[in-house]
């Protein structure tokens, strides 16, 4: 399996580094201070139309995952929610490809790949992130469609969103039945969306709790067959792993560009930082590091566009996913070391990477999550635990 860029990836690559360099990084400190959902940026990816990479020609897109991780890479590079953007719109869209039915994909498609509509994806509850079986929101059937109760949290994208992809249980047995996705759009009467969180990183895309009281949805806004949509679309989600990876890599290239040229400029001991042997080798291996990731992840995208499924994609696409996200935090923990107490001070950006990295760890499945299917590939699944 090869992933060499082709010419047309390496183009890619050289314009969104350009726009990174010329318009995205002075915005990133900014974006990131204030937690003001960058709305210049999206429209800089319309403009450029950036929305459509992965996904078919149809959709004017490349069909290429690794076209768009080397996208993401780039953005991330110098700024985290501006990667953010695309591969928050990304979530739907995958997931309305793998399990949407002829109308609503001729409905929803073509404005998220252009842009002109946004969506988001909503699973975690109060009490069930990782452990998406445990969800409580409840859809019950009704004359034409369904009713669904319940309350979310953390769900990206939903404030600047036109419709959220809700996970709710049918059925009306104690546990609930079959879990199933709906397509909820803004204004619906009795959802609401909560205040949104204060976070850490990632804070220029808003997440927010959501709430639903009786909340009306037509039949024709579920997605998928009843009892197969939600698991059609957790498995197109391997597909889509490798773009979360690409956030890593880029964020721990950036953390790369900004060490190397703090410790060219300081000085210590009468000479600059960069010239010792400790430092140049933490140096080293931060780019070691980063590179190795690199290559796990084009080669899990590269699957992805070679049209491989099943256990081998879902291993590696985990595997990218932890080994990325990872090395993000390392290296990003190593630039702020770097940087000594200027990497504490909020007058340079690198605790800015530090603060991200962390979230790449947590989000779209926890490294934990990651690792548990790698070890389920090599091991199978554990023996289920007595009540
Ligand atoms: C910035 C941000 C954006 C988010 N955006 C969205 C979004 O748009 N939509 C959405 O639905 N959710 C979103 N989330 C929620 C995210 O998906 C969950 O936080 C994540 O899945 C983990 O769930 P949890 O926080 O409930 O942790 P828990 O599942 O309670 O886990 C707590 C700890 O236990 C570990 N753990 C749990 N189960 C196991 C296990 N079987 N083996 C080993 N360790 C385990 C976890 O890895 C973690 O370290 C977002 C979260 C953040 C921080």
């Amino acid at each position: 399996m090869s992933y060499a860029l082709s010419p047309e990836q390496v183009e890619i690559q050289s314009l969104v580094r350009r726009v990174a360099r010329e318009r995205v990084a002075q915005r990133a400190d900014d974006i990131d201070r204030s937690a003001d959902y960058p709305q210049d940026m999206y429209d800089l990816l319309r403009e450029l139309g950036l929305f459509t990479l992965p996904f078919p020609a149809e959709y004017g897109g490349t069909g290429s995952v690794l076209s768009a991780c080397i996208a993401v890479e780039e953005l991330g590079r110098v700024c985290y929610n501006t990667a953010y953007l695309l591969v928050v719109q990304w979530l739907p869209f995958g997931a309305i490809l793998a399990g949407g039915n002829d109308e609503q994909k001729a409905r929803l498609l073509p404005g998220l790949a252009s842009g002109e509509l946004r969506g988001a994806f909503s699973t975690t509850e109060p009490q069930s992130g990782s452990d998406v079986s445990g969800i409580r929101t409840r859809a019950r059937a009704c004359e034409g469609g369904y009713r669904i109760d319940g309350a979310k949290i953390w769900c990206t994208n939903a404030a600047v969103s036109d419709f959220v992809l809700v996970a709710a249980k049918t059925g009306e047995q104690a546990d609930g039945g079959a879990i199933n996705l709906f397509i909820v759009e803004r204004g619906t009467p009795g959802f609401k969306i909560g205040r949104k969180e204060d976070k850490m990183g990632a804070r220029g895309v808003p997440s927010s709790p959501l709430f639903f009281d009786g909340v009306f949805v037509p039949e024709r806004n579920r997605l998928g067959s009843a009892a197969r949509g939600f698991k059609i679309v957790m498995e197109a989600f391997n597909q889509s792993r490798p773009l979360i990876a690409a956030r890593g890599i880029g964020l721990a290239q950036g953390a790369i560009d900004h060490a190397s040229a703090f410790i060219q400029e300081r000085h210590a001991f009468g000479q600059r930082v960069g010239e010792f042997q400790g430092v140049r080798w933490m140096l080293a291996d931060m780019a070691i590091q980063t590179e190795a990731a690199r290559q796990l992840v084009y080669r899990a995208a590269s699957l992805v566009d070679a049209g491989v499924t099943g256990a081998e994609l879902a291993t590696t696409a985990a595997m990218a996913k932890c080994f990325a996200t990872d090395v993000a935090m390392r290296v990003a923990t190593d630039a702020v070391q770097l940087f000594g107490a200027a990497g504490i001070s909020n007058e340079y950006p690198i605790n800015r990477y530090f603060r991200d990295a962390k979230v790449l760890q947590i989000v779209e499945g926890t490294n934990q999550i990651q690792r548990n299917i790698v070890a389920n590939a090599l091991l199978g699944r554990p023996a289920a635990r007595p009540a």
